[in-house]
């Protein structure tokens, strides 16, 4: 038991090291596979010693070796919440099924890590990258068609429903505040949640979007003009139903008093 969790912890680590990567080249059209990584300041590549998760971040005092430069906190923030949510589904699968679905366990840390990216991609770049919406509706077609394809339907289905609803959001505020991205990640969360999980994240996603807005424009940090990404909201949404939304269900219907 103790093994598992260090190896998962490990795991997750690092592929969270490789979710930098991602993040960072990702937007900007560079090759993943190819080439090794290398400082954003002095460019000098970087030695096995520099690409331990965290603890090189730690051990270097946040700097680059070579020139000084600061290290991102985005490297140790990626690699820690990839290594925690990794630990979190295992915890959670042991809990709701008694044994290890191994199908599930495989495919839920490919979707944390997808998710992950987008998080910091339209965070940091304001743009919800394709590619990572193909491999994941991919990924769930796959799992799908191994687990339960009587499901399937109804998936793509609230997959379609979600996407309209995006769609004529964008269309009726002319792409304020949203985009096209929005709109293929819409898809993807209803694909991967179904019913009734797609409409417990498109609530969350809203209220957490417009509370973090209120927020920020009474703070004056942002004008009702300038543009907050979305898909950061809709991944926190999307991940927070995939595990809770039943449950967020049964208490909304019990709230409004269905
Ligand atoms: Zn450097």
């Amino acid at each position: 038991m103790t093994l598992t969790l260090f190896i998962i912890l490990l795991l997750g680590l690092t592929i969270g090291s490789f979710l930098n990567v991602v993040i960072d080249r990702l937007p900007r059209g560079e090759q993943i596979w190819s080439g090794r990584s290398h400082c954003d300041s002095c460019k000098h590549q970087l030695g096995l010693f520099d690409l331990i998760p965290i603890l090189s971040f730690l051990i270097l005092n946040k700097k680059c070796r070579y020139c000084r430069a600061k290290i991102s906190w985005q490297n140790p923030l990626v690699e820690s919440i990839n290594a925690l949510l990794y630990l979190g589904v295992y915890a959670f699968l042991i809990h709701r099924y008694q044994y290890l679905n191994i199908n599930s366990l495989i495919y839920l840390f490919v979707i944390i890590s997808g998710l992950i990216v987008i998080f910091f991609v339209d965070l940091k770049d304001g743009i919800i990258p394709d590619s990572i919406i193909v491999g994941l509706t991919g990924s769930t077609l796959v799992y799908i068609f191994l687990t339960d394809r009587n499901i399937l339907r109804d998936h793509f289905l609230w997959g379609l429903i979600m996407s309209g609803i995006f769609l004529s959001l964008v269309l009726g505020t002319r792409g304020k505040g949203m985009g096209l991205g929005d709109v293929k990640y819409a898809f993807l969360m209803g694909f991967i949640l179904g019913f009734p999980e797609s409409l417990v994240a498109f609530y969350l996603a809203f209220l957490t979007g417009a509370a973090f807005s209120i927020i920020l424009i009474l703070r004056r940090k942002k004008t009702m003009k300038s543009k907050i990404p979305f898909g950061p909201f809709l991944v926190m949404a999307t991940l927070t139903s995939l595990f809770f939304g039943s449950n967020l269900w049964l208490v909304f219907k019990e709230l409004i008093g269905l």
